[in-house]
């Protein structure tokens, strides 16, 4: 079987073309006919003859990720899932805003973490995508909409754990905001969500200038590990340390996820202990009320709650926005589509 031309990076595809002795600029071309004009094959390459087109074509595959199942919700929201070479299933959530639209990302099929409260972790990782199937999502999303440009926000935070796949991750990100034949997306619109692991989330400020946010969710070490068993290996004390230690870009701030389950982790004690926690740090809080799915051991808490934990947090002078769940009719939370499609199919 061929190669997939996607599956190269820049550095690879360039070494290709100097073993046939063409240009270095010929890697350019090329990659802006992908990422750019999301070209459809390499027949549309117009500005390359058409022998080395044929050449392309007989070396390589252009690949696309097959849209298995395409959901859309009462408030526009649109999942995608996606089938891969392999037969796995990833999902992808286009979630339309005022003046742009945001995808949330997959990084793995499943997931190793096993957060209590996730669907996705319940099978565990089944495996990492590649960096193609990363970038891959993104891709064929833009080619669905009738205004790619309008897709400006990406956030890893569907399926997986994107810093357990930190290698593939990294060259995901280098397509995706390369702004000369990549795909343009401006850094500070690119956030990476984290369950908390410690030593590639200090790689990642380094290497990059994403966003990065944090899936907190818990003020006791007890209880955070209870719900996310990470926090065995990467207690609050020492996430929280390389929260100090993460190289900040200037005027941004960490985004920390406080996902609020009823009677869980919902009391104004915990909004208060939330509050001491992250004083010495530059942050935010994003509460997400749980959307609870068929099966879940988990609540929602009520209005009143939600408000009171909020309000603990903003006289703590926190920016503290409460995000509620978009396209909860299609299920659109993390993992929650391949998991009712893999269900169907088991
Ligand atoms: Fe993995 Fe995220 Fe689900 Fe936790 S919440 S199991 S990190 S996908």
């Amino acid at each position: 079987m061929l190669p997939d031309i996607k599956s190269l990076t820049p550095k690879t595809l360039g070494q290709w073309l100097a073993e046939q002795g063409q240009p270095a600029y010929r890697a350019e071309q090329i990659l802006k006919w992908i990422y750019v004009r999301l070209a459809d094959g390499f027949d549309q390459m117009t500005d390359l003859s058409k022998a080395f087109r044929g050449l392309l074509a007989c070396r390589f595959t252009y690949g696309r990720l097959k849209i298995g199942q395409v959901r859309t919700a009462a408030d526009g929201t649109r999942k995608f899932l996606f089938e891969l070479q392999d037969g796995q299933h990833v999902e992808s959530v286009l979630i339309p805003e005022r003046n742009h639209d945001t995808l949330c990302v997959s990084s793995q099929v499943g997931c190793a973490q096993g957060c209590r409260f996730c669907l996705t972790g319940r099978g565990g990782l089944v495996r990492n995508l590649a960096f193609s199937e990363i970038v891959g999502q993104v891709w064929e999303t833009r080619k669905q909409m009738d205004d790619p440009a309008h897709l400006t926000n990406l956030v890893f935070m569907g399926m997986g754990e994107p810093l357990a796949n930190y290698t593939q991750l990294k060259s995901a990100i280098e397509m995706l905001t390369n702004s000369d034949w990549g795909m343009k997306f401006a850094s500070r619109r690119v956030t990476v969500s984290t369950a908390g692991l410690v030593p590639n989330l200090l790689r990642l400020g380094q290497e990059t200038r994403v966003n990065v946010a944090i899936s907190l969710n818990e003020v006791h070490d007890e209880a955070r590990t209870r719900l996310m068993p990470i926090n065995r290996k990467y207690p609050l004390a020492q996430l929280l340390d390389a929260c100090r230690r993460y190289p900040l870009p200037k005027g941004r701030k960490l985004t920390f996820e406080y996902i609020l389950f009823k009677d869980v982790n919902d009391s104004p004690a915990h909004a208060r202990r939330l509050a001491q926690l992250l004083a010495p740090l530059k942050a935010k809080i994003n509460l997400i009320p749980f959307n609870p799915y068929p099966g879940s051991r988990f609540q929602r808490p009520d209005e009143a709650s939600i408000q009171a934990f909020q309000a603990v947090l903003i006289q703590k002078h926190f920016t503290s926005v409460v995000r509620y769940s978009k396209g909860e009719d299609i299920m659109a939370a993390c993992g929650q589509l391949r998991g009712m499609v893999v269900k169907s199919i088991e």
